[in-house]
């Protein structure tokens, strides 16, 4: 028998859970102390000035957006292949997303193509995401976003570590927005964060994420007065979330070095075989945060992404599709905008042929050692 292994598994123990019924005792459930904590321990240890808590990374990218006045007519650049939510949060502001291609050895924006972009009109913004964890060219993209007059809003979600020149992602632009949705580096079941250094940008987030108060609770002079003068969402996080994160934050050193190691034993199988490549963990100046290893398959003609998936399954390897369409072909942006496959070749390439393999904590060495054998035999068995 088998055991399983999924994709993805939160590394939660008791710690987490005793935190959480603490906060739940406490009968303090949102603007208490934890939330503080965390974003203090989060702005430390990604080395920026300011870390705003919100409910989830898809709200840290649309508050950043609103915060900044990107509305209609304004032109934000998003690469191609990514999670649909950067592209959503575009569209949610009523603003025209400007899809950019990807690059074929790493998956993230290509500048070129950008700076194409900007040659037929400005850009407002511009949303680099670092695919699968690898920091993006970044000196490129602010070059062309000061040339632009743009601001640089990051998509952190799966580059929590990710550096760029020795810089952590989400210090690189004007703000960076990671997720802490369960599969990611870390959780705090569902949640996000934007970091920043610019401290107007943070007060302009902290207040339109909770309705456009004036005062934040603790600052008002008598209990529950308060005045509006913005518009603002409810995309708090709450204390039971924070507390999660804070233990959570406290394990991500040894959760990333096993990440590491298993990306290291499944590489050495592969290292030999022709028929694929791997997006890299270091490219230039750009190092990656290992969120997953990609198996890219070079061919797309005989679907064997779709069956070395089928493979693994039968071996209770559990795998994933990171993503499966470029945004612009899913049918809500392919039928608003007319897009078709030929504008996104490298994108669609990669929705087709990459699959995602697991590294994260709970993957031991003899999982990473049976999987790395399994990928191995499969693609030999193609060769024979
Ligand atoms: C997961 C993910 C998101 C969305 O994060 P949520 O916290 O679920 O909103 C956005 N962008 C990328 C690249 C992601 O991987």
């Amino acid at each position: 028998m088998n055991s399983s292994i999924p994709f993805g598994k939160p590394n939660l123990s008791e710690e987490e859970l005793l935190g959480v019924s603490k906060v739940l005792n406490s009968g303090i459930l949102v603007h208490g102390e934890y939330t503080k904590k965390f974003e203090e321990a989060f702005a430390i240890r990604a080395n920026v000035k300011n870390a705003v808590s919100v409910s989830s990374c898809t709200a840290g990218l649309h508050l950043s957006l609103f915060v900044n006045n990107i509305g209609p007519g304004d032109r934000v650049a998003v690469p191609a292949m990514t999670h649909v939510s950067t592209a959503h949060v575009i569209e949610l502001q009523r603003a025209t997303p400007v899809f950019i291609d990807v690059k074929k050895e790493t998956g993230n924006m290509d500048p070129e193509l950008l700076s194409d972009e900007i040659k037929k009109g400005p850009l407002k913004a511009i949303m680099p995401v670092h695919y699968l964890g690898l920091a993006c060219e970044m000196d490129e993209i602010n070059n062309l976003a000061k040339e632009s007059n743009a601001i640089v809003i990051e998509d952190c979600a799966l580059s929590l570590d990710g550096t760029y020149k020795g810089t952590k992602t989400g210090a690189l632009g004007d703000c960076g927005c990671f997720s802490f949705y369960p599969v990611k580096h870390m959780t705090t079941i569902e949640g996000g964060i934007v970091t920043t250094n610019n401290d107007d940008l943070a007060k302009k987030i902290r207040k339109a994420r909770a309705f456009g108060y004036n005062k934040e609770l603790g600052a008002r002079s008598r209990a529950g007065l308060y005045d509006v003068d913005k518009l603002g969402f409810n995309y708090r996080m709450n204390e039971v979330e924070a507390m999660v994160g804070l233990v959570q934050i406290k394990k991500l050193d040894n959760s990333l070095k096993i990440r590491e190691r298993n990306y290291q034993i499944i590489n050495s199988y592969l290292d030999r075989c022709e028929e694929i490549y791997i997006f890299p963990n270091e490219i230039n100046h750009s190092k990656s945060s290992y969120y997953c290893l990609n198996i890219v398959f070079k061919n797309s003609k005989n679907n064997y992404r779709d069956k070395l998936q089928d493979f693994l399954k039968q071996l209770n390897i559990g795998t994933s599709i990171h993503y499966p369409s470029a945004v612009p072909l899913f049918s809500y942006y392919k039928k608003k905008y007319n897009y078709k496959v030929e504008d996104f070749p490298v994108s669609n390439f990669i929705g087709n042929n990459t699959l995602s393999i697991p590294l994260a904590k709970h993957i031991t060495e003899d999982d990473a050692n049976k999987i790395g054998n399994s990928i191995y035999n499969f693609l030999k068995g193609k060769r024979s």
